[in-house]
């Protein structure tokens, strides 16, 4: 059993910066739980304050009912892994492995049997011997973990532990993590700044910023219910598409018209059940490039808004496309693009204009002073 709970949890680092306000976060025993939000939400300092590297400021940082705040890292029965692996270089791997068990008096055949269970794990039998320098980045990274695993700690913390590896790594250790996590049946909390590795990995994702959490939530609810703007646009790649403007009520039915640009779409009648009174108001309209069409080829049992654009930039991906399209029609405007994700075989000319539809039981409308989601 490992359930970690921070219960209104505050940082304000020494010199008043505020790092972390108030953060409430309940994390369930065997959960993978994932911060992630840009440079200097918090992430980092929420898991360091879990990890007992930094005092909690106010607040109960709970781990399996006991409350924590003033016990000392060695007793929290928690390791952690490091982005710079922290390896001691005049070590070999076993002594690296073996070192922490060594601190705590391990007698020497339980810290070998350890040792080497955690080395068969992650593969890393063959390289017992070497020193660090001798292994390649994704090696030194496997024995960072391998070092936390031997102390079979009831939580494990990760602070963005994939970030100095070359990208097709990234992605395998990604997934080794995952099954590692399946294997060892462990409580999980990963930092990363990385939203895909957030969405592939987490059971849970706490979505921060400013210091706040903005939503928690499973990944595909983040991605499709998200909470606010901000949580919209930092989930998904490419971005989620966002127009300013009003939706109107005209002789033709409802209209949305893009505030600064010229784009103007007709929306289906079912799109105006959650504008209730925000007719005639400033609000945004959110599209993911995937619920954007070429309006001839869009599917028919969906509730359309058609308008046209023209293509800036057309992306050839292999087994999709990326269209930059201009709203405004004038190709010296930046900043008034949409991206859409289409079927590789639709092959449109840029500077054309062309017909779109945008899926609009996908859209989504934000409040132009909140930011949160209207509906
Ligand atoms: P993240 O991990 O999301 O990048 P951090 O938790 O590292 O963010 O930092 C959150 C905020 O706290 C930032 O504004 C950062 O500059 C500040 N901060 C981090 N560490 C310290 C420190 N030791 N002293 C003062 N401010 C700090």
């Amino acid at each position: 059993m490992a359930e970690v709970i921070l219960r209104d949890v505050k940082k304000i680092y020494d010199g008043g910066v505020v790092a972390v306000e108030g953060v409430n976060i309940e994390i369930k025993d065997r959960e993978f739980v994932v911060l992630v939000g840009p440079s200097g939400c918090g992430k980092s300092t929420t898991l360091r304050m879990i990890a007992g590297l930094e005092s909690i400021s106010s607040g109960d940082l709970m781990i399996d009912g006991k409350r924590m705040n003033d016990v000392p890292p060695k007793d929290r029965d928690i390791a952690m892994v490091f982005q710079n692996y922290a390896l001691y270089p005049h070590m070999s791997v076993y002594e690296n492995m073996a070192f922490g068990l060594k601190l705590r008096k391990f007698p020497k055949d339980e810290i070998d049997r350890r040792v080497k269970e955690a080395a068969e794990i992650l593969g890393i039998g063959p390289y017992l011997d070497r020193k660090p320098k001798a292994l390649s980045g994704g090696q030194r990274q496997r024995v960072a973990v391998g070092r936390a695993i031997v102390r079979k700690p009831k939580v494990f913390l990760f602070d963005e532990p994939l970030s100095n590896l070359d990208a097709k790594l990234r992605v395998q250790t990604r997934t080794e993590i995952n099954k590692l996590h399946r294997r060892l049946e462990a409580t999980m909390v990963y930092v990363t700044h990385d939203q895909v590795e957030a969405m592939t990995m987490g059971d849970r994702i706490v979505v921060m910023k400013d210091g706040k959490v903005q939503q928690i939530d499973s990944p595909l609810n983040l991605y499709n219910q998200p909470v606010n703007k901000f949580v919209a646009g930092f989930i998904g790649s490419p971005s989620m598409n966002f127009l300013n403007g009003k939706v109107t009520r005209g002789d033709g039915g409802l209209n949305f018209r893009q505030s600064d640009g010229t784009l103007s779409l007709s929306l289906p009648d079912a799109a105006g059940a959650r504008l209730d009174g925000r007719l005639d108001q400033e609000l945004t309209l959110g599209i993911r490039p995937e619920d954007i069409y070429d309006a001839s080829r869009a599917p028919q049992d969906r509730p359309l808004a058609l308008g046209e654009a023209m293509v800036e930039v057309v992306e050839p991906m292999g087994n999709e496309i990326f269209l930059y399209l201009s709203t405004s029609g004038d190709t010296n405007r930046i900043g008034d693009s949409l991206v859409a994700r289409l079927d590789a075989r639709v092959a449109p000319s840029t500077g054309r204009m062309m017909p779109i539809a945008l899926d609009m039981s996908k859209a989504h409308f934000f409040d132009r002073t909140t930011d949160l989601i209207i509906g």
